[in-house]
């Protein structure tokens, strides 16, 4: 018998996305059912969800819901994956113009607790012996930060489910804290609301509920896996990780190699791949044309595709701009977030016209357009349980130049003299993380890019040559799913 899987998220490329985490539930689903698994989505029914699934049919009703009583569930499948989902049909909590998080102003949606405590109950019903869908009940259900968090507090204090559950950790800087007050409306019991249980300094905190009440616990990257355990980066929960120190899995994340591969990707002008790379320039001059840049074939053309937020750094960024572009650089953003990085480095490109481009807002072909017309990629994350854009840049020939952190650590080798001499090299790694440091790393490969095309090629060879598919890690969670299910 296939083990039965619910993967629970509340973000699923290609049918709603705000960042890596849609990726993954995008992917690592279908990944897992060719590798045999009866694996389903559980997610919340947002309007372009409902919009993009095929075959969308009713199967159940769920009732004991917090606050909205019950919900119909409905099951389609993604089309180009046939993966099935299984949808929350709740008008007045997914229905609404803006994201699924916030509103069109990023302001955080009030109810964002019912919104997710009810995702969370709808996921610990199905795996529980009172499900009203009878004919499929999952051995696992597969949570995703915080958002899933409260599942397997559900899944053990009121569902009493035999199911096991896992959380995978996908960013510590989210983990969804509210008043006590909420204990009472989400249905939670009060037994709970303790430091051995979903408490929080005073608060209901979605991500210690599945941290601590989950049976298996993963995240995104080896190294990030360690890094949680300490108070740099476990965001207050390092304690509680610390003791499950031994259990957390770092599994580090693949890439959809349908969706990013230069040799098929349509939202470029030219295909290339490594032994054939001469594409690749002339997607940078499309690029250059697009974004109302110089064509200049020799410019270093530097790129970045990003949440512009206190974790990708790229405030480090801001103090060197300037020269880099006086030195011959070009320089394209696409990105949003805090107003006041956008508001700096659109200053920046009024400056410098023809020399700076930087597109506000989220547009998925020019991502993929950017990954591959740049000659570099630019991620200083402070902290990168995984990160998915350096994997993008290293599939594209385009070395990713990174903070020594997460799993940039763990996917980018830097270009030191030992790496390029054993053909391991694929990027450029800093090594402090600061403004001078992330300049001193771009000058390193500034001055390998113009002066040794020769290693700059092998570099780039070396990144295209990587497996970065899911198949090896999604063999990992494989073996997570039979380790538990013994
Ligand atoms: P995070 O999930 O922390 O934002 P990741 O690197 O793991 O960072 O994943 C980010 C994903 O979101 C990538 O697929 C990236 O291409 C995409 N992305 C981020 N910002 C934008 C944007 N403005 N437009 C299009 N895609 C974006």
């Amino acid at each position: 018998m296939p083990l039965k899987v619910l993967f629970v998220s509340s973000e699923v490329f290609p049918l709603i996305k705000t960042g890596g985490l849609a990726d993954v539930s995008g992917s690592l689903p279908t990944a897992l059912q060719g590798l045999g698994v009866d694996i389903r989505i559980l997610m919340p029914g947002y309007s372009p969800v409902l919009n993009q699934l095929k075959d969308l049919q009713p199967i159940a009703s769920v009732h004991h819901l917090p606050h909205i009583g019950h919900a119909e569930l409905l099951l389609g499948t993604i089309q180009d994956t046939q993966v099935k989902v299984i949808v929350i049909k709740a008008v007045s909590l997914y229905e609404r113009d803006g994201g699924p998080y916030s509103d069109a102003h990023g302001h955080e949606w009030q109810d964002n607790p019912i919104r997710f405590g009810v995702l969370s109950k709808v996921a610990s019903i199905l795996a529980s012996d009172h499900s009203p869908i009878a004919d499929w009940q999952p051995d696992i259900v597969h949570c995703n930060d915080w958002q899933t968090g409260l599942t397997p507090a559900y899944m053990r204090l009121t569902e009493h489910s035999k199911a096991k559950s896992i959380i995978s950790l996908h960013n510590m800087a989210f983990q969804g804290c509210y008043p006590p007050r909420w204990v009472t409306t989400l249905g939670l019991p009060s037994t709970g609301f303790s430091i051995e249980g979903f408490e929080y300094h005073g608060q209901v905190s979605f991500l210690k509920a599945g941290i601590f009440y989950a049976d298996a616990i993963s995240t995104v990257s080896p190294r990030y896996a360690k890094e949680i355990q300490t108070t740099a980066f476990g965001f207050g929960l390092e304690g509680l990780l610390t003791k499950r120190g031994d259990e957390i899995k770092g599994i580090l994340n693949g890439i959809e190699t349908d969706e990013w591969n230069p040799e098929t990707d349509p939202a470029l002008v030219e295909n290339y791949s490594s032994a054939e790379i001469a594409g690749k320039a002339q997607v940078k001059k499309a690029l250059q044309a697009k974004l109302g840049l110089h064509i200049d074939a020799n410019a270093p053309l530097l790129g970045v595709v990003s949440r512009l937020t206190h974790q990708k750094g790229l405030d480090m960024l801001l103090p060197h701009l300037q020269k880099l572009i006086d030195s011959g650089c070009q320089f394209a953003l696409l990105g949003g977030g805090d107003s006041d990085l956008e508001d700096s480095f659109q200053k920046l490109a009024a400056h410098n016209p023809g020399r700076i481009s930087v597109t506000i807002g989220y547009n998925e072909p020019l991502s993929h357009q950017i990954m591959a017309g740049c000659d570099m990629f630019i991620m200083p994350s402070r902290f990168e349980p995984c990160g998915l854009n350096q994997l993008y840049g290293l599939a594209y020939g385009t070395p990713p130049i990174v903070n020594a952190t997460g799993g940039l650590a763990d996917s980018v080798i830097d270009s030191n003299a030992a790496h390029i001499k054993n053909k391991t090299a694929n990027g450029f790694v800093m090594v402090e993380a600061s403004a001078d440091g992330l300049i001193a790393c771009i000058w390193r490969a500034l001055e390998m890019f113009q002066h040794d095309q020769k290693t700059w090629r092998q570099i780039q060879k070396n990144g295209m040559a990587q497996d970065l598919s899911w198949g090896k890690s999604a063999q990992e969670y494989l073996v997570m799913y039979q380790n538990l299910s013994q």
